[in-house]
């Protein structure tokens, strides 16, 4: 994987982002045999299944199409009956009754990072543990819970949120873990605490210097006290094993089961390298890919190699493909890394980075267009969006524009003479409605009253004919589908804050927010034909609902519940799986 590209997106607001990166690349814990954990997912056979007795919605080009039954055959869409139309019986079928529940098409996340929610799933989480004894217990529970694992890993822990204050150390850590190394980070990425294990095997004594740009938390006499702050932290990081491609496997695995789980029937993964792509096909392979993949290779000296081999076309029955490309133009707002083109507005005299010359975009651009590839790029900041428009528009032909479907993603802050532009450009904009809502109010702060109107802007750009895809950016956000299509509804937090939602002349319709989980995302996919609005034709991926997602007060939108998730017409989550 490609740390310093994670980085770079992992910064896009709240200030625990680095962390997710830098733990991301740490993480390489020795697993148990992984067979055992994986869900058999088969593929579609001749198999004709009905749905009925559902409030289902299919969604035609402009309209929803509502439901009373499905016909599947051979793992896609055959027929939508309506109520009025009698459920034919067919010999042999097997029968779902949805006992009155709601149907949607399966949702789809356009913008995650599948292998860093993993490997968060096979770490000790601390986030949000309210004293030192608290995520002492949770690590005690871990380590007990993965005795194999050579290191113990973990991550979230605030020490401002305990009584005292006080930073812990390794004697307390020692008493839970005293066989092997433990490395845990603090939320915001910028220290770890370490146990006696992990110092020792770093060398780490009374007299080892501070390294520059970091430091060696010190007692009295000068003894280390088990945590590293910023650079230090590398003095026991690099100790840890590489992943191998086990532990890659099985997270990849770990969150793809989890996203089935949340009602999601695809995720576009936001930038992998190509070791993370084989082990997809590997899974693919062992028919372990329950829910679709469309990934994003990103660029690095290494994709450039792949990039001129071509895209890699669907397989395992469309469940994974790879004909993207992902770069990052510039940083991220949280931390004043997006690019802008006026100052920030609570700093004087900064501007942000932009991490290519714009030379350089426009010929990844053009070699993007030349092999057939499309090419996503992270664009926060109005200098990043307007540099990474002017890429696809010089080193794109117009042509190729059309066919290829370039994106960018996040899109959040953008010049409003800037918005018409994606229109014109046939650039897609990729949109992640939770980051409004967990932004609002530090976004207001980077950049300020005026260029606040061209951020988040999700219905200026509606207006404008630009296409949009939505997406959770997990793990930095909540991967739950349903808060990103309560956020885009009601531009609220989940205290519904502020009242009546933040700047709400930019709120999306119900069926416009579902469209970007579904429908939009499949386009941003060029997957418009195979998924995302259950017509005939197109695979039999859909969820169960607990209520109807069109009928419910908007408040309860992030509340909605998944009774089961089927990719071809299979259930891959929920009960009786
Ligand atoms: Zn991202």
């Amino acid at each position: 994987m490609n740390r310093v590209a994670d980085n770079r997106d992992y910064t896009s607001g709240t200030d625990n982002n680095d962390f997710d990166s830098a733990l991301g690349d740490l993480m390489s814990i020795r697993l148990l045999a992984i067979a055992t954990l994986f869900v058999v997912c088969a593929p579609a056979d001749a198999q004709t299944v009905v749905v009925k007795n559902v409030h289902g919605y299919a969604l035609q080009a402009n309209r929803v199409e509502p439901f009373a039954a499905m016909l599947i055959r051979e793992g896609k869409v055959d027929r939508l009956l309506s109520s009025e139309v009698a459920v034919p019986s067919i010999a042999g079928a097997s029968v779902i009754d949805g006992r009155g529940q709601t149907v949607l098409p399966g949702l789809l996340d356009a913008h995650g990072h599948v292998l860093e929610l993993g490997q968060q799933r096979l770490q000790v989480d601390l986030r949000g543990s309210a004293t030192l004894q608290q995520a002492l217990d949770r690590v005690r529970k871990f380590a007990a819970d993965h005795k194999s694992n050579r290191w113990i890993l973990g991550r979230g822990w605030n020490q401002v949120l305990w009584p005292g204050k006080q930073f812990p150390n390794a004697a307390q850590l020692d008493a839970i873990v005293a066989d092997r190394p433990a490395l845990l980070s603090r939320v915001d990425g910028h220290a770890i605490w370490v146990n006696s294990a992990a110092l020792k095997l770093a060398g780490i004594t009374s007299t080892t210097p501070d390294p520059s740009g970091g430091q060696i938390l010190r007692d009295a006499s000068g003894k280390p006290t088990g945590v590293l702050v910023d650079s230090a932290s590398t003095l026991v990081e690099r100790h840890l094993p590489p992943s191998t491609d086990v532990d890659i496997k099985l997270a990849l695995h770990t969150a793809l089961t989890e996203l089935a789980n949340l009602g999601l029937s695809g995720v576009h993964d936001a930038g992998i390298d190509s070791r993370s792509y084989r082990m997809y096909q590997e899974l693919g392979r062992e028919q372990q890919l329950p829910i679709r993949v469309y990934a994003m290779l990103a660029d690095s000296p290494e994709a450039r190699e792949v990039i001129k081999a071509g895209p890699k076309p669907p397989q395992f029955e469309d469940r994974l493909e790879m004909r993207a490309v992902k770069a990052w133009a510039d940083g991220a707002l949280g931390s004043r890394g997006a690019a802008l083109l006026e100052d920030y507005s609570d700093r004087v005299g900064h501007r942000g980075t932009m991490l290519y010359t714009p030379a350089e975009l426009q010929l990844l651009a053009k070699l993007a267009g030349k092999y057939g590839w499309q090419l996503n790029v992270h664009a926060i900041g109005d200098a990043g969006n307007r540099r990474t428009l002017d890429a696809f528009e010089r080193g794109y032909t117009a042509e190729q524009r059309r066919l290829l479907r370039p994106r960018i993603e996040h899109a959040q802050v953008i010049a409003l003479n800037d918005i018409p532009r994606f229109a014109k450009l046939d650039v897609l904009a990729s949109i992640q409605p939770t980051h409004a809502t967990s932004d609002m109010n530090m976004a207001e702060d980077r950049i300020g009253r005026e260029r606040i109107k061209g951020a988040y802007a999700w219905r200026k750009l509606k207006d404008a004919g630009v296409r949009l895809a939505g997406g959770s950016d997990f793990p930095v956000e909540f991967a739950n589908p349903f808060l990103g299509l309560y956020a885009a509804v009601t531009r609220k937090d989940r205290e519904g804050q502020p009242p009546g939602g933040w700047y709400p002349s930019e709120k999306l319709t119900r069926e416009e927010a579902l469209r970007l989980f579904t429908s939009d995302a499949a386009y941003a996919a060029h997957d418009e034909a195979r998924v995302g609005s259950l017509q005939p034709g197109q695979w039999a991926d859909f969820i169960l609902l607990d209520s109807d997602y069109f009928d419910i007060p908007e408040d309860q939108i992030d509340d909605l519940k998944v009774i089961a998730t089927y990719v071809a017409g299979k259930q891959v989550s929920g009960k009786g799986k």
